[in-house]
């Protein structure tokens, strides 16, 4: 799925070199390394502040306790995401409301966040996920929220540099932008980390305290917070990386254009046309126009729920990687029976689980490799 290693061959001096500072310095947690990626992740999602923290679950965490989440109250979410975005709301004693997905992009479905809305009675946050590098629909979200008083807390640990249709930067425009830089993702650390991304410099201050324990200045706590900072090591690595982000989304893009054209030319619709309209059994991922701009963190296909599996082991069997994100929705997992939500609840996530596949379009995929990852899917689903 993703070749890290390729990755890291052209950058070895530079990072190396950035490693060498840090342990040159010996100061390893916050500092100028840190304050300087702070700075250059505010700059690069076009906000006036980025906290650094110590994973993209730790910033989904410290948004909600900044956003007043906790015993009693609820938190609106998609239930087609990774865990870590409903998982954190269930950790501060808050209730995760799922709602649907729009089958066609995957993200939010802002009617069916409205109905799970009118279920909620003590409503604190509402929270789109950019799932797979493209952002939701914000609009109808952002009405909705003003509506209820409750902020939007965006989940774009998938979707850093990603555009909406508006063209406004993934994390720019909510109270807060959670983004993780786990080492898969698309700008990845030596590690785990994180950062929120606000516009609100009370809510940056606040932030910084929460992640350090709740300290306003040392040894005196007002609020309680959690042991959540960015090592100086992984804020070094990350601002090599970020140097080269935009081209290697670019190559992203490159890819994912490769295989909308090579599936088409097999017969696949975008998704926007239902599997069950018959043709070639493949839908491909569909993009929002400029100045909207996917980043690709995934690119996933759409093919009968019969096939999925079957297209998965044939893939992998022939030395292809690929992934199903996610075969769960969280509404069925086990640990949020006590929510009661059934199977049927939500259609379009549970479709979604049986019959998407991520294949691989990360920036070092080389193009005899897309060729023989489209050939191979091709081949199959003609069967
Ligand atoms: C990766 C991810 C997270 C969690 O980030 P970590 O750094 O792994 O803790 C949260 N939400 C989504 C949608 C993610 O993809």
């Amino acid at each position: 799925m993703l070749d890290l290693r390729a990755q890291y061959a052209p950058l070895r001096d530079d990072v190396r070199g950035a490693l060498e500072r840090v342990f040159e310095s010996q100061h390893f947690i916050g500092g100028e390394e840190v304050q300087g990626l702070e700075r250059e992740i505010a700059a690069y999602c076009g906000v006036a502040h980025a906290v650094g923290c110590n994973s993209g679950t730790d910033a989904l965490l410290l948004a909600f306790m900044a956003a007043g989440v906790g015993v009693g109250t609820q938190v609106l979410c998609p239930s087609f995401t990774f865990f870590a975005t409903a998982g954190t709301v269930w950790r501060l004693g808050a209730r995760p409301v799922f709602a649907d997905i729009d089958p066609v992009t995957y993200n939010l479905c802002p009617e069916s966040a409205r109905r799970a809305a009118e279920r909620c009675e003590r409503l604190t946050a509402i929270v789109p996920v950019h799932l797979y590098g493209q952002v939701a629909d914000l609009d109808p979200l952002f009405a909705l929220a003003r509506e209820r008083n409750v902020p939007i807390i965006e989940d774009a640990a998938q979707a850093i540099g990603a555009r909406d249709t508006s063209g406004a930067l993934a994390g720019s425009r909510g109270a807060f932008g959670c983004f993780s830089f786990y080492p898969t993702k698309n700008l990845g650390a030596a590690g785990d980390a994180g950062i929120i991304t606000t516009n609100d410099a009370e809510r940056a201050a606040l932030l910084g305290r929460l992640r350090n324990l709740g300290a306003e200045t040392k040894y005196l706590h007002r609020e309680v917070g959690v042991n959540s900072r960015l090592d100086a090591v992984q804020a070094a690595v990350l601002r090599v990386k970020l140097a080269h982000l935009d081209g290697w989304s670019e190559r992203r893009r490159a890819n994912a254009r490769f295989y909308d054209a090579a599936f088409a030319e097999a017969g696949a619709r975008d998704s926007s046309i239902p599997l069950a309209a018959g043709g070639f059994p493949l839908r491909t991922p569909r993009s929002a126009p400029a100045p909207a701009e996917h980043i690709y963190h995934q690119y996933v296909i759409r093919v009968p729920a019969e096939r999925r599996d079957v297209l998965r082991d044939h893939l992998l069997q022939q030395g292809i990687g690929c992934e199903v994100y996610y075969p769960i929705g969280l509404h069925q997992q086990p640990c949020f029976e006590p929510l009661g939500y059934r199977a049927g609840d939500l259609p379009e996530t549970e479709a979604a689980a049986r019959e998407t596949l991520a294949i691989p379009v990360h920036a070092e995929l080389e193009p005899e490799q897309r060729e023989r990852v489209a050939a191979a899917i091709v081949t199959y689903l003609s069967r």
